[in-house]
């Protein structure tokens, strides 16, 4: 996940290490963020809809339990295509490889639509400490980052903690290199990730910096655990700003450098990148459907973004929300389900750097977006199913949370799901704009920001039985309100 909108930063959103073969026992996943512990009301009466919807949904969680298809799926998408940053050759295959996979689930109305992207290109990179000693240091460019000169620059590093250090500096910016040191806070049951808090220092930090006549910016990564791993993301000069080279660091490195520099003698470092931009490339979003059998016009969506960072796999970010959106779907369509209204999967082309594929598809679709009964987006890696984030004019907030609540209910069996009112989905943002619901599924939190844009991000971090709970999570929503008898 990534950039533009400061909320579309907030999307990606975390759990705990893989344990490999998935046991088939129903247990209830206890993640944690609050309220995970109380117990949902055992004994209130059961709401129509699960009177209604409570055999479906069973079948769904068995059949999605049943099946490690979600976890073979991102297998072929992360070791057979591996990252897949927009403009790159990869994107490309991961496109053919969901248009192919959809087609072969023998979904309707299976389609490329064409969206044109950015294409950035990261280049050679390496950097050093030149003293007070030397060392490499690890780094990864923003994405959107402008490049060095080919022998790279040097000079003297000025450390900051946050704007307001930043700002005051004033004149001694001029020439420097500026590091934002700000760890990003781990995660809170309470609050959550730290990653809305941390993430203006990398995605609008360099433009400020370059304001005041900064030559470079590095920023501590935005991680909660690293082994000298940067984790990048998308960086944005505001217009008429020059555009300077800026790069994560690894937290370790950004700790180190702000040692020496409290020792008082200069630090001086080197930095060569070769980013550059070129020009727009196409790509495409990747749609399929379940057409409803009343009222076809009538669409649910399911979305996640089938590009990725150029570092890792994309695994948890977002290969785990694509594979759960097109298992949701096939699961559906293997039990003989057929809704009243239409499911949707949209694979979102560019959402790390761009949002080209949401904007895209927010345009071509325009006449359409009314009957958009309900969009979600799984963008949050394949964690233990955590929640649902409703994001609706305030009019109608209670009526939706109340619908999806009842029909969290449905899903005890994977864990009891939170339903908050919070940002849904960063490709959601053109929809919801237009009064669309937009439902974020939410997994636990606590291990996201490890992996994220990150080399580390990896099939291997991911747990087949969770994924498929989450697979069983979106399908069960996606099918009780593409189905029931009043739209939501
Ligand atoms: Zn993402």
């Amino acid at each position: 996940m990534f950039l533009a909108a400061l909320s579309a930063i907030l999307g990606c959103g975390s759990t705990p290490p893989p344990c490999r073969e998935a046991p088939s026992a129903p247990t209830v996943i206890v993640a944690s963020r609050a309220k995970r512990s109380e117990p949902v009301a055992a004994s209130a009466p059961a709401s129509p809809i699960e009177e209604r919807y409570g055999l479906d949904a069973r079948r769904i969680i068995e059949a999605a339990r049943a099946r490690s298809t979600a976890f073979e799926r991102l297998r072929e998408l992360t070791d057979g295509v591996g990252h897949r940053l927009s403009g790159s050759p990869a994107l490309d295959r991961a496109v053919e490889w969901a248009d192919k996979s959809l087609k072969a689930d023998g979904h309707d109305n299976v389609r490329r639509e064409k969206v044109m992207v950015p294409h950035w290109e990261r280049g050679a990179e390496s950097a050093e400490i030149v003293s007070p000693v030397r060392r490499p240091i690890a780094i990864l460019g923003l994405g959107g980052s402008e490049g060095t000169p080919k022998r790279g620059i040097e000079g003297d590093v000025l450390v900051v903690r946050s704007f307001d250090e930043l700002e005051k500096a004033g004149e001694q910016v001029k020439g420097k290199i500026v590091l934002y040191d700000v760890p990003m806070r781990p995660y809170d049951e309470e609050k959550g990730s730290g990653y809305g808090e941390a993430v203006p220092f990398r995605s609008s930090g360099p433009s400020r910096a370059s304001k005041l006549g900064a030559k470079a910016v590095l920023v501590r990564s935005l991680a909660t655990a690293s082994l000298r791993t940067p984790h990048t993301g998308a960086t944005r000069f505001e217009d008429g700003v020059k555009k300077i080279p800026a790069a994560a660091v690894s937290t370790e490195e950004a700790a180190l450098i702000a040692r020496l520099a409290e020792g008082g003698a200069p630090v001086r470092l080197r930095l060569a990148m070769g980013a550059r931009q070129l020009p727009d490339a196409p790509s495409a979003n990747v749609i399929a459907e379940i057409v409803g059998r009343e009222k076809p016009d009538e669409i649910v969506l399911i979305g996640a973004h089938l590009d990725s960072w150029d570092v890792g796999q994309g695994a948890h970010d977002d290969g785990a929300g694509c594979v759960m959106v097109m298992q949701a779907l096939t699961t559906i369509r293997s039990l003989g389900l057929r809704p009243r209204r239409t499911i949707r999967v949209v694979l979102f082309t560019n959402e790390e750097n761009g949002l080209a594929g949401a904007k895209a598809y927010a345009a071509d679709h325009a006449a359409e977006i009314p009957r958009h009964v309900l969009g979600l987006e799984a963008d949050s890696g394949g964690f233990a199913p955590f929640g649902f984030n409703v994001e609706v004019p305030k009019e109608r907030e209670a009526a939706v949370q109340a619908t999806v609540t009842q029909i969290a209910k449905l899903l005890e069996p994977v864990g009891a799901l939170k339903v908050t009112a919070e940002h849904s989905g960063a490709d959601l943002i053109p929809l919801v704009k237009q009064g669309m619901p937009g439902v974020g599924y939410v997994t636990a939190g606590e291990r996201y920001f490890d992996y994220h844009h990150s080399e580390a991000d990896t099939l291997d971090k991911v747990d087949p039985k969770m994924l498929a709970d989450g697979v069983a999570a979106i399908a069960v929503l996606a099918y009780v309100v593409a189905d029931l008898e009043e739209r939501l």
